[in-house]
């Protein structure tokens, strides 16, 4: 990805926040890109480990049921781990677009702004604390 200038970009606030400086805002696109590369590591690292319980071991016969069990119990849990760091770097990525897009920091669904504190939390999050409730609840 080429390096943009980040600048000029400006990142909304909520009511009574401080403003971003330049520093910041660098430092959260930053966030971003780093956080990005360690899922994507960690989807390579989970693949492999995938790739290994679904080969199932060397010794096939005259395996213990209950160890079938729990590499079946394993490999399903491995299997909602790289879903959800799946999940989370496709949100790392709309972050990333967004920002470069001048987007970044209002609220998809009702475009408020979602607020400095809370994005220096989540980096990722691209919903307000109103909507991201609203949607939990859903
Ligand atoms: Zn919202």
């Amino acid at each position: 990805m080429a390096e943009k200038k980040t600048t000029e970009v400006v990142l909304p606030v909520l009511e009574g926040e401080e403003p971003w400086t330049a520093e910041e805002v660098k430092e959260q696109r930053e966030e971003l890109v780093e956080e990005l590369a360690r899922l994507e590591k960690r989807i390579e690292e989970s693949e492999a480990e995938l790739a290994a319980l679904l080969s199932g071991g060397n010794d096939g016969a005259g395996r213990d049921p209950a160890d079938v069990g729990s590499s079946n119990f394993e490999r399903d849990q491995e299997m909602s781990l790289a879903h959800n760091v799946r999940e989370m770097a496709d949100q790392l990525r709309l972050a990333l677009t967004l920002f470069d897009n001048g987007e970044y920091g209002y609220c998809e669904v009702c475009g408020n702004p979602i607020g400095k504190g809370r994005l220096q939390v989540f980096p990722r999050a691209t919903l307000c604390v109103t909507c991201k409730q609203r949607e939990e609840r859903r």
